[in-house]
Formats: C-alpha cells, structure tokens, sequence
C-alpha cells in the first residue's frame, strides 16, 4: 500500500559498523542456484487466477487455501491459520513454522501480505508472495540455527490489521524472541523499463531503540543482494508495510520494495503483463541468499542440545562479563571435533576455530563491547552461552 515514497540518497560505509564483511557463500550460493523461474512464474499466474482479494471475499479465502496446499506440497507440517475479526468479518494470517537446529525460540520472519485492493495483485504483493514461497520451498530441506517464520499476512491494504493483531495477539503476549523482521512487499518492477535495482528498506522511525540494528541488518541484506543477484541495490526508509507494527513494538525490520515503482498498485490492471518476471527473479535469488544468511543455514545437522547432560553442564565459562580474554573449561568433554563459534547479535560469525585443548583460551580484544553467543558443538552435543563482552 505504498503510494509515495521520496527516495534518500545515503553514504553507505565501505564496512558495517562492526566492522564485519561478509563473503559469498558457496553452499548457499547453490541453494540459491535452485530457484525455478517456472515455479515463481507458475505461482504468479495462480495468484492472478484467484482474484481480487479483498477483505470477507471468497477469492482471499481461495488464496489462503492455496497458500496452505503449497507449503503442505513443500513438506511444512506446521502450519496455522491466525484468524481476527474486523468489520464483523473474519480474516486469516498464515503463519509457517520451520523450527531452527541451535536456536529454536528464536525467530527470523519472512513476511509479506496476501490480500490485494481493487484488483488482482499480482505485483502488490503476488510478487512477495511469489518469492516468500520459492525462499520456503527451498529451504525446507536446510538445517538453520534460527527458527523461521513464513508469514502471509492479510487485512494489510485495510491498514496493516493483520499484522497489528498478530504482534498485539502474539507477538507481545508471548514475549517471542524475534532475531529480524524480513518483509516483502510489491516486488515485481515495472514491464518496458530497466529493472535492476530494489530498495533495501531500514527503519528510521520512532520509537529509535532498533534502528541501528535495523541499519546493520539492512546493509547486510543490500550485501546478500550484491552477493546473490545481479541487483544493485539502494538503501531508503520503511514505512505503510507489515513490518511497521513490529517496529512500532521495537523489533528488529528490514525489507524490500521496488525502486521503479509501478502505477498500477491498488488498480484492476495490476497484472502480470505489467511486470517485469525477470525482477522478480532476481529479487527471489537475493532474498533466498539473505534469508539462508539470516537463519545461519548449515550444511551439516548439528547434535541436539543435551542441557540435561552433567557432562555439559561441567563446561565452565569465565569471566562473564569478559573485557579481554574468555576461557572455556570443557571439564571432561573431549575436544576431538568440537567446533567453537562465536556469533555477535545480528548473527555474524565473528570467531570460528576448532577446538584443541580441554582449557580453551580466545581474546576478544578486537570486539566490540557487546551480547555474543558462544557455541559448543561436536558430533554429540551441542553448547550454547550468551557472553557480554
Ligand atoms: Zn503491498
């Protein structure tokens, strides 16, 4: 529902302000190299024969219906519909859960509404919907850290409601943990024009508390996007989508929107025939990048926390909060195969070495003051530890 936007030029700093690069990675670099254009495009043509979608229709309930054979189609068993009531009508979010290997209770969301206005969609927002389902069909498969949430909002074309009653009725009540808001809306680029470069959207709105993180994460997905596609990229502002009650509730968002803006959102002529399917390509390829990113995809399964086990709890810690040097103690846990990974708050990877001797010691000298994650793992068990720096 986005009429107006006045474009920001920005400086963008050569390295983030943790001073972090990230590289192209190969195993997500494959992953990303399955995305179907005949599946995007076969989605974009259904998601057009359903409709205008509009609140209390029966074509928005199809489109909820065909939303759910898809993921089911894709192997997603959980699945739920979240219902509210507007207008003495009921209405349905879709929420798909695929839980995370290392941090279960913690949530990157990939959203991006369903319903349209005045017209069938098909670009605001068949084309997020279109690239939410390639980024879920292709990651089913892939173990994450993090847990994701694929989530279709509707009611957003009425005023972003879906969205609100799922962070009012959810998201506050269950204090849920949430790593990043990844929204994605209106996406499909304008038919007859140069399509080659999509808005990264940051939040510059009050209440502030997020926005530098929103920054850091938004510069890494204008990185994914260079790494991923062959999109250039611009960074802007976010406003009037379903990431804005999240914001409101001071989580972490970003997102995209198209940097050609079509005329036709919000009309009966919002086509496919007036986009442009190469776009949506690109942008399915660096939003499946960015997502793999997000959740810290891993190409082998990792064990399964054991906190019960005495053997882990004998791992000791210390100090904490470190300034300077960190010491593991693994007690009588053997070190052959352990992995030691130290992950800063917006998921990088900032230390990463094999575990050689039963005390381990690593300086933490160049960090940032800062929460950290400490993971343990080998094939039999895996450790997790928040570490203030
Ligand atoms: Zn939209």
């Amino acid at each position: 529902m986005k009429l107006l936007r006045t474009y920001l030029t920005l400086v963008t700093l050569l390295l983030s302000f943790l001073g972090y690069s990230q590289s192209y990675n190969t195993f997500y670099g494959g992953i990303v190299n399955q995305y179907s254009p005949d599946t995007i495009h076969k989605n974009l043509v259904e998601f057009e024969g359903l409709g205008v979608k509009e609140h209390g229709t029966t074509p928005l309930t199809n489109t909820l219906n065909w939303l759910i054979d898809k993921y089911s189609n894709y192997g997603y068993t959980d699945i739920k519909i979240d219902t509210f009531n507007y207008n003495s009508q009921d209405d349905y979010n879709l929420i798909v859960t695929k839980i995370g290997t290392v941090y279960p209770n913690t949530y990157l969301i990939v959203d991006g509404h369903y319903d349209t206005k005045s017209g069938t969609g098909t670009n605001d927002n068949g084309s997020g919907v279109a690239v939410i389902l390639e980024i879920a069909r292709l990651l089913q498969n892939v173990n994450t850290e993090y847990s994701i949430k694929f989530i279709n909002f509707s009611g957003e074309e009425d005023g972003l409601i879906g969205s609100t009653w799922y962070v009012n009725n959810t998201v506050i009540p269950n204090s849920m943990d949430i790593k990043l808001v990844f929204n994605i809306d209106e996406v499909g680029g304008v038919n007859g024009l140069v399509n080659n470069t999509i808005v990264c959207e940051r939040d510059q709105s009050i209440p502030t508390l997020s926005n530098a993180a929103s920054y850091a994460f938004t510069d890494t997905l204008a990185t994914c996007v260079g790494l991923y596609s062959n999109l250039l990229t611009e960074i802007s502002y976010a406003y009037s989508s379903d990431y804005m009650p999240f914001q409101a509730n001071e989580n972490i968002i970003t997102g995209l929107f198209e940097k050609n803006q079509t005329s036709h959102a919000h009309s009966p002529t919002d086509f496919l025939i007036n986009m442009d399917t190469n776009y949506v390509y690109e942008v399915t390829q660096a939003s499946i990048g960015a997502s793999l990113y997000f959740a810290v995809a891993s190409q082998s399964s990792v064990g399964i926390n054991d906190l019960n086990s005495s053997n882990i709890r004998d791992i000791k810690i210390y100090p904490n909060p470190v300034k300077d040097e960190l010491t593991i103690n693994l007690g009588v846990l053997t070190t052959e195969k352990t992995m030691l990974k130290l992950i800063n708050i917006i998921g990088e990877t900032v230390i990463e070495k094999q575990v050689t001797n039963s005390i381990e010691k690593i300086s933490l000298n160049h960090l940032p003051a800062g929460i950290y994650t400490l993971v343990m793992s080998s094939p039999t068990m895996q450790f997790t530890e928040k570490i203030i720096h």
